[in-house]
């Protein structure tokens, strides 16, 4: 499981994570709603360290993330103990960040050939991946003769390619022609049934309410809402998870 435990991030005098707590269980999928500069980014960056927290702590498998625990103090890793640390927490991104001057299959395999995996495994698992995600056509093809949506699922297989705990999604398809969108869905609700560890940003709320275990609201830096999709896009609670979803449905 992924746990998040009374967190708090400010940026100078704006408080952009405002105690947050959430536990993603082991296999589950928690989609993550709210507007704009509501902190999502932010908190799905702090999952595999890319943002320091000032408060609280995160742990995955109740290793922690970033810091390392010493009596009651906390002490952040060094650099590369983080480096080390982060493999286990994939993220795809909305742009699209491959490598522009490796060609398909060598953007799969770079990772963990770093990491130490001999090129033959690397690259069988990078087929296997590539398969996966509807590209096995590819391997030798350049980022840019993709299209946005295949290069999406590349990204994803790449993150997927490190075998790690935990899978995270920031607006993975808001960049993308709306024809390309489904494409890329499709990849993530396959890997949804298949049980991966799944934390979603999203505005596609057909696809989050059809996904997710767990929907989560946030707003201000808070999540002010929680539970099953049914509960809170059928039966909002909030004032402002209500506003919210009077905008978005
Ligand atoms: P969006 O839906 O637009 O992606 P978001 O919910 O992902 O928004 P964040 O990107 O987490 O929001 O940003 C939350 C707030 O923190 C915003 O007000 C943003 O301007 C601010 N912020 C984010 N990163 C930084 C930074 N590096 N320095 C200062 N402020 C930042
Ligand atoms: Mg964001």
């Amino acid at each position: 499981a992924v746990r998040i435990h009374r967190v708090s991030k400010r940026f100078g005098t704006h408080q952009v994570l405002d105690d947050i707590s959430l536990t993603v269980p082991s296999g589950s999928v928690t989609v993550i709603l709210g507007k704009s500069g509501s902190g999502k980014s932010t908190l799905l960056r702090s999952i595999n360290h890319l943002e320091r927290v000032d408060d609280g702590f995160i742990d995955i498998d109740g290793e922690l993330v970033g810091y390392r625990r010493e009596g009651r103090t906390l002490y952040e890793l060094k650099e590369k103990d983080i480096l080390a640390r982060r493999v286990e927490v994939g993220m795809v991104f909305q742009g699209f960040n491959l490598f522009p001057h490796l060609n398909v299959l060598e953007n799969v395999v770079e990772a963990p050939i770093a990491a130490g995996v001999p090129r033959a495994d690397a690259e069988q698992l990078a087929r296997e991946l590539l398969a996966r995600v509807g590209l096995v056509d590819k391997p030798d093809a350049w980022p840019r003769q993709l299209s946005g949506g295949q290069q999406q699922r590349v990204a994803i297989a790449r993150a997927l390619a490190l075998k790690p705990k935990v899978l995270l999604f920031d607006e993975p398809t808001s960049a993308l022609d709306p024809e390309l969108v489904t494409e890329v869905l499709d990849v993530i609700r396959q890997l949804a049934r298949s049980g991966t560890t799944l934390v979603i940003v999203t505005h596609e709320i057909g696809f989050a309410r059809e996904v997710a275990d767990t929907i989560v609201f946030m707003d201000r830096g808070r999540i002010v809402e929680s539970g099953s999709p049914g509960k809170v896009l059928g039966a909002p609670e909030h004032p402002r998870t209500r506003e919210f979803l009077s905008k978005v449905l």
